[in-house]
Order: C-alpha cells, then structure tokens, then sequence
C-alpha cells in the first residue's frame, strides 16, 4: 500500500474530531452536475447563450426566468448515471461512530443528508429548499423537475425561489460563521475534490490552522502542496481505503449518546424559548385589557 494513504489510514482513525469539506470534483464523481456545470460548459453556451455561471444569477432569475428554469430542470437536477453514493454513506458511517464532526460543501444537493448525515452546512442552500415568496412554502426538487414550464406555488401561483445562492450574491452569514468555525476546531481537515488554491475555496479553508490537512483529488494541481498528505485518483475509492479500519461499538455508543443528549438539550430550549415567548404575549394581551 501507498505510504500516503497508510498514513492517512492511520490519522482518520485515530480522530475525533475530522471536519469533511466536499468539492466540485466530488459532485461530478457521484454524477452530477453542480450549479456551473464546468464539464458541460461548451454544450452550454451553445444551447443557454450563457455560462452557467452567468444563468445562475438575480439577473437572469428576473428577467429569463423560462431559461433559468429549463437550465435548472436540464442542468442542474439533471443525471448522467445513477448517482453513486460511495463517498455519502462513508462520511455517515463516520459520523456514526463519532469521528466526524461536520461536512462543508458548496453542493446544493442533499445526499449527505439522505445518507444519513446530521452535520451538514450547505454553504450555498440546497436544491430541495425552494421557496414561494408569498407563503413561504417550501418545495422539493420533484416538483421543480416535474413542473410544467415554470414551476409555481400550488397555493398562490406565484413563481418559485431557489433554495441556492445565485453567483453574485453573498452567502449566508449564518452558514458562512458555522462553517468557519467548524473547519477552525477541526483535528483533521479532510478535504475532497477541491484544488487547494481554487478561488472558491480559499478564504474557507484558510480558517484551518493544523497540521493534519488531507487533500484527497481526481489530479494533482498547482499550490496542493499546502496540504500535509495528498493522495490522487478516484476520490470515492481512496476515501474506502483510507477509512478501512476497525469501526469500535463503543465509540458509535458514546456517539449516540452524545447525539442524544445534544437532541434533548436542543428540544429543553426551544420549549424554554416558547413557553417565555408565550407567556410575553399573555401579559401583553392583559396589558392591553386594562
Ligand atoms: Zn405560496
């Protein structure tokens, strides 16, 4: 076996604390195409006119907006093959057993989610958070794909949202903050499909101080040597190489019981924080009686 991936092997097993950040080259090895859709930018421009970039924008969403969704429906929710969910259900596993704290990722497809991930920060929203201006509803992607023409609420027939950040807006404060300090108290910063010096990536990764970075990539690019271990080729069958170790049951108890009392304390809050705001609004409504 390759030294690189020994020694990899050996620091994903011994963590606690490893911080997943997943990249374009992951979503195009699981088969699918991303909001830029890079691979197929000449068939693009030739059908759109446009860059995927430049479709995926406020400007095109509020004057184009049969073209943005035909690009939505075709591009972006489209498959060439069946997606291949090696990497998600790996990441699960992880994060079963306690070792995996978080995963960030500009994807906006949910399949960490659906493998079972709890930890997810979708830098820049998700394909399944569509939203209708009016009521607020929330839809799918299904029903976007399954849309006649332009997709619309079904209470108000007002034009959908996407649930993603259009290029040129700013992201979530929120997401940004959880993310940032995620990667900043990470042991392992387990980077997946991203070229460390991608423009995208920079200022995100740069939050991470350690000295247990590992780049795993389709092919190794100019500035990757900012990584401590790197390893290149089909990042779905290096990631099962590297994480081929003895999974302990003890470590997936104390991990479920950790996830559990995390749950309680959460759901103690929130009844905390509507029990007040009722009780705010109680004396409000007796206020007002006098
Ligand atoms: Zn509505």
């Amino acid at each position: 076996m390759d030294q690189n991936i020994e020694k990899i092997k050996n620091i994903l097993e011994e963590s606690k604390n490893i911080v997943l950040v997943s990249g374009s080259e992951v979503t195009n090895e699981a088969g699918l195409n991303g909001l830029r859709a890079e691979h197929m930018v000449y068939d693009i421009e030739e059908k759109y006119g446009y860059s995927g970039e430049e479709i995926v924008t406020s400007q095109i969403y509020s004057r184009q907006v049969e073209l943005f969704f035909d690009y939505y429906k075709e591009v972006i929710l489209n498959r060439d093959k069946p997606v291949d969910t090696t990497i998600f259900d790996i990441a699960a596993k992880l994060e079963e057993y306690g070792k995996l704290k978080s995963i960030v990722t500009r994807m906006v497809y949910d399949f960490y989610q659906d493998a079972g991930c709890e930890n997810v920060v979708n830098l820049y929203g998700s394909v399944e958070e569509n939203r209708c201006p009016a009521c607020g509803k929330v839809f799918g992607s299904r029903y976007i794909k399954k849309a006649k023409g332009t997709p619309k609420c079904d209470v108000c027939q007002v034009i959908l949202r996407p649930g993603f950040t259009f290029f040129g807006e700013l992201v979530d404060n929120t997401r940004l903050t959880k993310a940032a300090d995620a990667i900043e108290s990470a042991d392992v910063l387990l980077v997946l499909g991203i070229p460390l010096k991608s423009q995208a990536w920079y200022s995100m990764l740069r939050y991470y101080e350690g000295n247990k970075l590992i780049l795993i990539n389709t092919e190794e690019r100019n500035g990757d040597d900012r990584a401590n271990y790197c390893a290149y080729g089909d990042i779905a069958e290096i990631l099962k190489e590297v994480t081929d170790f003895e999974y302990k049951e003890e470590d997936r108890i104390a991990a479920e019981k950790a996830r559990k009392e995390a749950k309680e304390k959460k759901e103690k809050e929130a009844k905390a924080a509507a029990e007040k705001k009722k009780e705010k609004e109680k004396k409000k409504a007796g206020a007002k009686k006098k």
